[in-house]
């Protein structure tokens, strides 16, 4: 197989289908980015949140102490107020746990002292990861923590009313004491699980991010490498195929320059033999010699006819285009027996026709030229010093294509002539024929995507074979 076929041959995959990966992967690259990042980002306002709620708690804890030893009023202002900030961020929790109103959880959100442009990030993440493991985990530490703050609270509530009632005794401010500083060890606990388990998504978030990246950049590499590496085949085939249509179009111009040349003095000399023999005639007085030029003119404006019909065949076969139709290979050798009947000694040959195949679908019109020029050229070399001359034809089909086989036992193909006489005017008697008989025919057997091959023996006769692929065998 040559190369230019094997390129041919190689199936290239659809581009199109390559860019629409390369274009869902940058889409899915611009949409896995934008997500991770926003996610990373409503993390680190949880975190920063966070610091606030601890920074509140711990403020509380601290005037809620100073509060139980020095019974300052503004320091039970201090408590209360250090105290909604961890209460605000509980509020926004339930309300966000509940799918409730958004406002809620915002003013919440505020009273946490969150930045305001953290929020919408803030309720995003809780609302669509609330589900998942590290956020729930989370989610569960600071609601463990709020249940603290209200233990806190409930505690203050009590030191409160006593120190208002007076009944507060220093027995009791030791037990507060103690409490309030459990429940800061527990709260500061609860605060270092909930940063910690953050962190922890931050980071398997960020990996995945990396993964995901490279994953896709991969991809998007690889198929912008395989579209290039199509792209260049799809080149160098259309190269060679140029190439090869420019070195055909070079070979048909040749042959082209020398037809017209030989066509023009093929056509030429019959007429000047004729003009010649017209002019002897006119001087010649005896009738049986007349009789002879006119015999000699009759075979000049047969070979002139033979010629015109060549060339006819020659620029049908060049010309039309290629038709499989159904064709009966017994009614083209009968035609073209009937028609060949006229050639000397035809009426001497005797045919014989073994047809396994008839029917077959075919371009008939190439059929014609093939059967036509193979049959006149077993008549016309037909040797007439053997005591039988037979002509046989064969049909028949082997290993899935048709084959046709003319065997003659007339004057052969000298070795020497066996490799030109599918050439362009080739011919070993210019008085039998033009030259253009195994040449087209050769031709019209390419067309139909043929093959002819020949076996003669000089002397002893010649078989020509002809397979035809492509059809449908009787
Ligand atoms: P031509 O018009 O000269 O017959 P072809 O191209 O048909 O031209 O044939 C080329 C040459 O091949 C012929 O001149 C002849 O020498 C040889 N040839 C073709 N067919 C036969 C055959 N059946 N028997 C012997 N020679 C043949």
């Amino acid at each position: 197989m040559s190369k230019l076929q094997a390129l041919k041959n190689f199936r290239f995959p659809n581009v199109f289908i390559l860019i629409l990966i390369v274009f869902i992967s940058c889409a899915l690259l611009i949409c896995i980015n934008f997500f991770t990042i926003k996610i990373l980002s409503a993390n680190r306002a949880y975190v920063n949140g966070e610091s606030h709620y601890s920074k509140g708690q711990k403020d509380a804890s601290r005037h809620l102490l100073t509060y139980l030893y020095t019974k300052d009023s503004n320091q039970w202002k201090l408590f209360l107020q250090e105290l909604k900030v961890p209460q605000g961020d509980g509020i926004a929790r339930i309300t966000l746990l509940k799918a409730g109103d958004n406002k809620i959880a915002r003013n919440g959100l505020l009273i946490g002292r969150n930045h305001e442009e953290d929020l919408d990030d803030i309720i995003w993440l809780f609302d669509n990861f609330k589900q998942v493991s590290f956020l729930s985990k989370a989610i569960d530490e600071w609601g463990k923590g709020d249940k603290l703050i209200f233990r806190l609270f409930i505690i203050g509530q009590q030191i409160n009313a006593k120190i208002d009632r007076n009944l507060l005794t220093a027995k009791e401010q030791q037990y507060y004491l103690k409490q309030i500083s459990s429940l800061s060890d527990q709260l500061n606990s609860n605060e270092r699980n909930f940063s910690n388990i953050l962190g922890e998504g931050t980071r398997k978030i960020k990996d995945l991010l990396i993964i995901s990246n490279v994953f896709f950049i991969l991809v998007i590499v690889c198929s912008v490498c395989l579209y290039y590496s199509i792209m260049v085949k799809r080149l160098l085939v259309s190269k060679k195929e140029t190439e090869v249509k420019n070195e055909n179009l070079i070979i048909v111009n040749r042959e082209l320059d020398r037809f017209v040349y030989s066509a023009s003095h093929d056509l030429r000399s019959p007429i000047t033999s004729l003009k010649g023999l017209i002019e002897i005639t006119a001087l010649e007085e005896d009738v049986t010699q007349v009789r002879n030029y006119l015999e000699m003119m009759h075979q000049s404006l047969a070979r002139q006819d033979q010629f015109i019909s060549d060339i006819i065949d020659y620029s049908k076969n060049k010309r039309k285009e290629v038709i499989m139709e159904p064709v009966s290979l017994k009614e083209l050798f009968n035609e073209a027996i009937s028609q060949l009947m006229h050639i000397e000694n035809a009426r001497k040959i005797k045919f014989t026709q073994e047809l396994e195949v008839d029917h077959i679908e075919s371009d008939g019109l190439r059929l014609k030229i093939i059967i036509n020029n193979l049959l006149s050229n077993a008549i016309k070399y037909a040797d007439c010093s053997k005591q039988e001359m037979f002509i046989s034809i064969k049909t028949y089909f082997s290993d899935g294509l048709n084959k046709i086989e003319v065997t003659d036992n007339g004057i052969g193909i000298h070795d020497d002539h066996k490799e030109n006489i599918f050439d362009m005017y080739f011919g070993t008697n210019k008085n039998k024929g033009s030259g253009l008989g195994l040449y087209i025919v050769k031709e019209a057997v390419e067309n139909i995507k043929g093959d002819i091959s020949v076996i003669s023996e000089n002397t002893i006769g010649s078989k020509f074979i002809v397979t035809i692929p492509n059809s449908h065998g009787a």
